[in-house]
């Protein structure tokens, strides 16, 4: 009898000390992208909750228990998007949190994350928006630059790394990846569309995170030609610096940096907020197996572009190495996209940092992106677009900008040829007397 008294009073205390294990909301996050809105609650222990939805007028309930909430939740800034109003209140020993919505069906997930680097415990409320509403952008820009006939544009999308929750690498004085990335995504972008013949879609357009392979897959919704994603490094060693152009490599990283730089890149989506869930896909072997059938063709268009911009970035920035890099970045792995990764630079070294942060560097480097870009495309256009036709009907690159790194094998008068320039332009663009080049020189192609 006394065992069984000294058992239920044992559970009192647990139980007792349970009920008293209030937890905190410390802080609220929220994510505006085009097709999600994510809201993300610091807590200072994980907690019990519950999500649905009610009609008339629509709303969205998030119940909490055992928390306690002392924060203004109208400062999230959230009456932009479909969400018209946000309510807390008190239940029981918990919270309960309303957001009134548009009439638009949206459709609600929520998990929670455990503590990382950068954050404690936290329970992330994904609502996705409807199809709708995010197709009508895309179309719309197709149809005003698709009025000559059958002949397309060429698709580029440009990816900024990170976002939102994932602030990426940080650097002095508050610098972060994410937002540094961004704004050389938007330079990029907005020289592509000023091209006539080509086209940009940004991944992702604002401050919010999406996961690594939505990335390729809004490459594939959007039929991309290419995929750029635009990066910028760390490293503990603060002198560590150079930008560097990567590929996916076949089997595994080509170097150390790259074994540890893909590791760091594709564990953006824990932080982005997948939680433990691997987004690798199941089955691995039999995706290796079809990568390495198709990716043959992909893999040397892309080894392509990202020599003509690793070369263009050498015209101005120190690199990392002397070569174009491979390593096994998830992003890379769309088996019929040409794809490449550009690491603008070490945000964490200090010089390298004042550089990225420069408006007028980001548009420099934005440039040696496009420039490479348009090179490449202007050698092997996709049939059926405004570019291919143009070369068809005999005109020639303007490459006011461009640089070529000398390969291998070149010679002055085979780059001239490829260039659709004279030789004696690129002498003079040079100032060279004779003919001798050597392996890793970087010249200047004039305009033609
Ligand atoms: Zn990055």
């Amino acid at each position: 009898m006394r065992i069984f008294t000294g058992l239920i009073l044992m559970l009192l205390l647990t139980w007792t000390q349970l009920a008293q294990a209030v937890t905190n909301v410390d802080n609220i996050r929220a994510w505006l992208a085009p097709d999600n809105i994510r809201l993300v609650f610091d807590l200072s222990s994980p907690v019990k909750h519950k999500v649905f939805m009610l009609d008339n007028p629509q709303r969205l309930v998030l119940d909490i228990e055992d928390t306690k909430l002392d924060l203004d939740v109208n400062a999230l800034g959230l009456s932009k998007g479909p969400i018209q109003k946000v309510r807390t209140g008190k239940r029981g020993d918990g919270i309960r949190l309303v957001l009134d919505l548009d009439s638009e069906k949206i459709s609600p997930k929520s998990f929670q994350l455990k503590p990382n680097d950068q954050y404690g415990h936290r329970l992330v409320l994904d609502l996705a928006l409807p199809e709708a509403a995010r197709a009508e952008s895309v179309a719309q820009k197709q149809e005003a630059k698709n009025n000559t006939g059958p002949l397309r544009d060429i698709v580029i999308a440009v990816d900024a790394g990170h976002g939102g929750e994932d602030p990426g690498a940080l650097g002095p004085g508050g610098l972060r990846e994410k937002n540094v990335v961004l704004s050389i995504a938007k330079e990029v972008a907005r020289l592509i569309d000023a091209e006539p013949g080509y086209r940009a879609e940004l991944i992702r357009g604002g401050d919010y995170y999406v996961s690594l392979r939505g990335r390729t897959l809004k490459a594939r919704k959007i039929n991309a030609d290419l995929f750029v994603s635009i990066h910028a490094d760390a490293a503990r060693n603060k002198s560590a610096r150079g930008a560097s152009v990567w590929v996916l490599s076949g089997r595994g990283a080509s170097s150390e940096m790259g074994r540890w730089l893909a590791q760091k890149e594709n564990g953006a989506d824990l932080i982005g907020g997948v939680g433990s869930v691997s987004l690798e896909d199941k089955d691995d072997l039999l995706a290796s197996v079809l990568l390495d059938m198709s990716m043959t063709a992909s893999q040397s268009s892309s080894r392509e572009v990202a020599n003509r911009v690793h070369s263009n970035i050498a015209g101005f920035a120190r690199m990392h190495k002397n070569h174009v890099e491979q390593a096994g970045f998830v992003v890379l792995k769309s088996p019929d996209i040409p794809s490449i990764l550009v690491e603008t630079g070490f945000i964490s070294n200090p010089g390298e940092a004042a550089n990225l942060k420069k408006s007028s560097y980001q548009k420099q480097m934005a440039r040696a992106i496009v420039g490479g870009v348009k090179a490449h495309f202007w050698d092997r256009p996709p049939s059926r677009t405004h570019i291919a036709a143009r070369k068809r009907a005999g005109e020639t690159l303007a490459r006011s900008e461009s640089t070529y790194r000398v390969a291998p094998g070149d010679t002055l008068s085979v780059i001239a040829v490829r260039n659709g320039i004279s030789l004696d332009q690129l002498r003079r663009a040079n100032q060279l007397r004779g003919d001798r080049i050597r392996v890793g020189q970087v010249l200047k192609i004039p305009a033609s």
